[in-house]
């Protein structure tokens, strides 16, 4: 039998009128002669309620016992969507992580999926079971530990259980109607695409469209997974939401498809470093100990053997960064004049892989941004992206003029 897996996120489940919604939907499938596995978040703010218990109950919290607490909102959902089911004569059962099982590291919090053996849910498929309804977000450690997947990471068990069961297509049923050119709170114009291919969701997913845990668009591309986003709040029929696939599906694309933008960055720069080889270990390799998230770099070039080095990280993370580099100045490790902090920057990127075979949207997207008068402090770009650095308060302005230079709001 054709098999699908069907992922319920936090706002489809978060009532029992919701669930009861979504198992309607889930008997729609099975009519159709599909094996289902259906992939349940916790209720919507169920996770961050007890994220919050665990970090007033103790501050350095042990993280295997985080995963315990943490864990349990999906199991809720995952044993009230298996009785909705049962009620509406669909034989169905739930599952929690540890008892497919989902094999994971032990990286608890932040765990990744190693291996889903198939022989538990195939076995109770062949007596008849229609529905497995398996808890997202969670798995067991070599250890016989609970572990989670990072926040959002019942995504990636959907992809995760789409892959190991050879499902024909996974739908991830959310609270937006798929994938948009752009946020459409910040462009009017923006458009939902119908097709998107798996590299351009992954830098969208990795630049900051929340849409999509990123870890599970990577593991979509991997294996081939087709992955659809659609609205369980909308109409749920066949040909509704964004089907994320390979690039060869998608018959007609613009040169750009989407426009992201992040709007926490901070610019950092130390002034007169040595250039001189070991130097660019020596200041990422501290920062990379205290957990700071480099995302560009740019080394300028040097004069009388000193140079500049400019880095960008999330707001958040300047203190940490400013501490690692004294320190690494302290301990003799690194030499710079100064460390200059610019923490109201923002980045703003287009994607697309038609970038790989047109020249010039380098130079046209540079061109929308000074015709707004917008400075621009950084750039860096990849195969299918283009990022720019600027003042935070020009990101709305940035975002909306690159959507249209780009024409997103038309397809093609
Ligand atoms: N409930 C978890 C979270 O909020 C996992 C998920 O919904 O994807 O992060
Ligand atoms: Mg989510």
């Amino acid at each position: 039998m054709p098999r699908l897996v069907m992922k319920f996120g936090g706002t489809s489940v978060a009532t029992l009128d919701r669930i009861r919604r979504a198992a309607k939907r889930v008997g729609v499938e099975v009519a159709k002669g599909y094996e289902v596995i259906v992939i349940v978040s916790a209720m919507s703010g169920k996770t961050n309620e007890l994220v919050g218990w665990v970090r007033e109950t103790s501050p350095l919290f042990d993280a295997r016992e985080y995963d315990a607490v943490v864990s349990s909102g999906e199991n809720v959902t995952a044993g009230l969507m298996a009785l909705t089911l049962q009620e509406m004569d669909i034989p169905a059962r739930s599952w929690q992580g540890w008892q497919v099982p989902v094999k994971t590291t032990s990286a608890h919090s932040s765990a990744r999926i190693e291996a889903i053996p198939s022989d538990n849910l195939d076995a109770k498929f062949a007596e008849g079971m229609k529905v497995a309804v398996v808890a997202g977000f969670q798995g067991i450690s070599p250890e016989g530990r609970i572990t989670t997947l990072g926040r959002g990471g019942s995504d990636t068990t959907a992809v995760a259980f789409a892959a190991a069961f050879e499902a024909e297509r996974c739908d991830i049923y959310t609270d937006v109607d798929g994938v948009y050119t752009t946020d459409p709170r910040i462009s009017s114009k923006a458009r939902k695409l119908d097709r998107i291919a798996f590299e351009e969701m992954l830098e969208l997913a990795s630049l900051g469209a929340k849409v999509l845990q990123t870890r599970s668009v990577e593991l979509a591309m991997r294996y081939r997974v087709r992955l659809r986003v659609l609205s369980s709040f909308g109409e749920m029929s066949d040909e509704a939401g964004t089907l994320v696939c390979d690039e060869e599906d998608i018959v007609e694309s613009n040169v750009i498809s989407g426009v992201a933008y992040s709007r926490d960055e901070a610019k950092m720069t130390l002034t007169a470093v040595a250039d001189q080889p070991g130097i660019a270990a020596a200041i990422f390799g501290p920062l990379a100990d205290a957990g700071v998230n480099v995302d560009m770099i740019v080394q300028n070039i040097s004069e009388e053997g000193r140079t500049d080095m400019t880095f960008s990280c999330p707001v958040d993370q300047v203190l940490r960064a400013e501490k690692a580099m004294n320190a690494a100045k302290d301990r003799g490790e690194l030499d710079f004049h100064e460390l200059i902090a610019d923490e109201n920057t923002c980045k703003v990127s287009v994607v697309g892989i038609g970038m790989r075979s047109h020249a010039g949207v380098a130079s046209q997207m540079f061109k929308a941004l000074s015709d707004e008068g917008i400075n621009i402090k950084v750039i860096t770009t990849s195969e299918i992206k283009i990022s720019v650095l600027i003042d935070r308060k020009y990101m709305e302005l940035a975002v909306q003029a690159l959507h249209d230079v780009f024409g997103l709001e038309k397809a093609a």
